[in-house]
C-alpha cells in the first residue's frame, strides 16, 4: 500500500510557521500582516470558504476583515472597494472570493487588484512570473502551490529526470500546477478533455496530479507502480449506504486501487484540500514580509 500523504498535518505545519514569522514580524515592530476577504451575495459554499479563510486568518494573528457583499453589487462599487484595499497599508493580501455574480466581470475585478496584494496569484503579473519562473517574487496560486509542497515532502525539492502528469489545464490549478513542476525541473505534460489515450499517458507519470474534477475517473491502473498521486478533485456524490440523500466526498483518483500502485498518494477528503487555506496564510505573510523589504520566507 502507498504511504498516505497526511495533507492535513502538513497544511497544520504551514499554519505554524505562518504563526511564527508573524510573531517574528510584529516583535520587529511591523503591522500584523493584514488580509481582505470579499465575498459578494450568499452562496452557502461561498460563505463557509470565506468564514474559515478569515477565522484561519485571526488564528494565525493577522489583521483580518471580510467585506461581504450582496448579490446585486454594481461592479463599479466592488472595483472602488478594491481600489481602497489597494491603498490601505493595512492590507498585504486581497482575495475575491470566486465566482462572482453573473453580472459582474470576474476578470476585470481580479485585474484590478494591486499585484502586489494579489494573494491568490490570478492577476496576470504574478501569473507571468510563475511562466518565466520569477518566483521570489510572484504569488502562486494556493493550491497547486499546496499540492506542490506535498509532493517536495515525497520527492523534495529537486524533482530533476521526472516525469510529470498534469491532467487539467485550468488557470487556477493545472497550468500553474505544470509551471511549478517544470520549475522543479520535471518533465511536464498537461493533459485535458482532448488528450488521446489518457490511461497511456497516465502510466508515464512518475507524479501524477489529477485536476479535472470528475469522480474517481482516475483508475488504479492508470498509475504506474511507485508513482506520487495528487488528487486535487473534490467532488461530492450521492452516498445511500450511509442514509437516504447523503453524500460523501470523492477526488477525481479512485482511492482504494490508486493506493495499491502509488508509493504515494493524497486522500480526499484531508490532502490537497488543507493545503490550499494554508497556502493563503503563507501568500499573506510572504507579502508583508516582502512589503517590510525583508527576505521572502520559503514554505
Ligand atoms: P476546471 O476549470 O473545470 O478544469 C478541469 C480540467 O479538466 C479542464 O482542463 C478539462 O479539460 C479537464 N478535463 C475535463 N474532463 C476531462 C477528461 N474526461 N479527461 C481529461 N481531462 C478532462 O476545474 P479546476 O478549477 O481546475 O478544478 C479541478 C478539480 O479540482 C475540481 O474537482 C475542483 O473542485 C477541485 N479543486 C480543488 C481545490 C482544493 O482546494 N483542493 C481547489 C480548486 C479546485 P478542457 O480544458 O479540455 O475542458
Amino acid at each position: 500500500m502507498a504511504e498516505i500523504i497526511d495533507g492535513k498535518q502538513i497544511a497544520e505545519d504551514v499554519v505554524a510557521k505562518v504563526k511564527g514569522l508573524t510573531a517574528d514580524l510584529t516583535a520587529k515592530g511591523h503591522a500584523a500582516p493584514g488580509l481582505a476577504v470579499v465575498i459578494v451575495g450568499e452562496d452557502p459554499a461561498s460563505q463557509v470558504y470565506v468564514a474559515s479563510k478569515s477565522k484561519k486568518a485571526k488564528e494565525c494573528g493577522f489583521h483580518s476583515v471580510q467585506h461581504t457583499l450582496p448579490a446585486d453589487t454594481q461592479e463599479a462599487d466592488l472595483l472602488k472597494l478594491i481600489a481602497s484595499l489597494n491603498a490601505d497599508p493595512a492590507i498585504d493580501g486581497i482575495l475575491v472570493q470566486l465566482p462572482l455574480p453573473g453580472h459582474i466581470d470576474s476578470g476585470k475585478v481580479i485585474q484590478t487588484i494591486a499585484p502586489e496584494k494579489d494573494v491568490d496569484g490570478f492577476h496576470f503579473v504574478n501569473v507571468g512570473k510563475l511562466g518565466t519562473g520569477e518566483l521570489e517574487t510572484a504569488f502562486v496560486p494556493c493550491t497547486p502551490a499546496g499540492s506542490m509542497i506535498l509532493i517536495e515532502r515525497v520527492r523534495g525539492k529537486d524533482l530533476s529526470g521526472l516525469n510529470a502528469v498534469v491532467v487539467g489545464r485550468s488557470n487556477i490549478v493545472g497550468k500553474p500546477m505544470a509551471n511549478l513542476l517544470l520549475a522543479a525541473n520535471c518533465t511536464v505534460t498537461i493533459a485535458h478533455s482532448r488528450t488521446k489515450d489518457l490511461p497511456a499517458l497516465a502510466r508515464t507519470a512518475d507524479i501524477l496530479v489529477a485536476a479535472v474534477g470528475r469522480p474517481e475517473m482516475v483508475k488504479g491502473d492508470w498509475v504506474k507502480p511507485g508513482a506520487t498521486v495528487v488528487d486535487v478533485g473534490i467532488n461530492r456524490i450521492p452516498a445511500p449506504e450511509k442514509g437516504e440523500g447523503k453524500s460523501r466526498l470523492v477526488g477525481d483518483v479512485a482511492f482504494e486501487e490508486a493506493a495499491k500502485n502509488a508509493g504515494a498518494i493524497t486522500p480526499v477528503p484531508g490532502g490537497v484540500g488543507p493545503m490550499t487555506i494554508a497556502l493563503l496564510m503563507a501568500n499573506t505573510v510572504v507579502s508583508a514580509y516582502l512589503k517590510a523589504g525583508l527576505k521572502r520566507p520559503a514554505f
